[in-house]
């Protein structure tokens, strides 16, 4: 394994950030594998995954089993890691140009980037790595929410593969190709060099909370699992029982806002199935006085709630998505 640390200046003086990338050389022709986490800084399951998984590719490489190269970077995102207001980090959003880090990234290489602000340096470094590789992996998690998947429509299979390996409950498939994320913008930049047929996926490993030495360990057991499956890593595993996940389009998870403002009361829990008409949570608006009751507007699986239990008026409450009850 070598680390390779790479510097980003900063957009003042006197400040720079470090990207750490840590590169494994397969000895083969297996796949190559890019996976990042981080990349909205505070999203700490897919980091200490990254961490438990080094360990088992250290000894893959040391005996020979590791086929083609892996490339990790555990924490994608040293800027928004930085940003702090009165002791509440922001990692989501860039505090200068207020664009989401997951959002806006080139689907061409930028020209004069060394005039841009740090964030898009940031972002054409990582892509610069990414499009290397074969396969796209970027680890994210949600608010409250259980393993899932965002892949595009047209590589529907090798998502199935993927959450099979990984253990995921839910892919969201998106049909609309537009670059607007990192893994899609990954897709894009295949895509105009003839190799469309490389595969990229955001996971989304659970809550910002659900981040424990158990989850650690089952987040690298199951990328470990799917890089011997497609042949980057040779080893034997024993099976495992293969959860089925629920497939929906990506306009089918619908989140619900609130029309007042209050404490939000959850009565169901993620992974529920919920009917039409069912309430799912209860917004304390006026203690004591009023209440507002959020209503699943259809038959479906609660996916997603906030962290954060309380609301402002129009915010989203709770993520549904629209499926069949089993
Ligand atoms: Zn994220």
């Amino acid at each position: 394994m070598e680390i390779e640390n790479l510097t980003l200046e900063a957009d003042t003086p006197g400040q720079e950030f470090r990207l750490g990338v840590f590169r494994f050389h397969g000895s083969g022709s297996g796949p190559s594998v890019y996976i990042q986490g981080g990349l909205h800084s505070l999203e700490m399951p897919g980091t200490v995954a990254i961490d438990r998984l080094i360990p088992r590719l250290k000894a893959a490489e040391f005996d020979g089993r590791l086929i083609g190269d892996i490339t990790l970077v555990p924490h994608a995102n040293p800027i928004g890691l930085t940003q702090v207001v009165f002791g509440q980090s922001l990692g989501r959003f860039d505090a200068n140009t207020r664009v989401n880090f997951n959002r806006s990234f080139p689907s061409k290489p930028v020209n004069c980037l060394e005039a841009k602000p740090v964030s898009d340096r940031l972002k054409a470094t990582l892509l610069a790595l990414a499009e290397q590789a074969e396969v796209v992996l970027d680890l994210h998690c949600d608010d409250d929410g259980p393993v899932y998947l965002y892949v595009s429509e047209r590589q529907l299979d090798e998502g199935k593969r993927l959450a099979r390996s990984i253990g995921a409950r839910v892919i969201l498939t998106d049909a609309n190709d537009e670059p607007v994320s990192f893994d899609l913008a990954a897709g894009e930049r295949w895509a105009a060099d003839n190799k469309g047929d490389r595969f990229a996926a955001t996971i989304e490993l659970r809550g910002m909370i659900d981040v424990t030495p158990e989850f650690a360990e089952q987040d690298a057991s199951g990328l470990y699992r799917y890089l011997v499956d497609i042949g980057t890593v040779s080893d034997t595993l024993a099976a495992t029982s293969a959860v089925v996940p629920i497939i929906g389009d990506v306009d089918a998870a619908e989140l619900l806002a609130t029309p007042s403002s209050g404490a939000v009361l959850y009565e169901v829990d993620i992974g529920d199935w919920v009917q039409e008409g069912q309430r799912l949570a209860v917004v304390v608006s006026e203690p004591g006085a009023s209440h507002h009751e959020i209503i699943s507007p259809f038959d479906g699986q609660v996916m997603t709630r906030r962290e954060v239990r309380f609301v402002r008026k129009g915010d989203d409450v709770i993520k549904v998505l629209r499926h069949p009850l089993p």
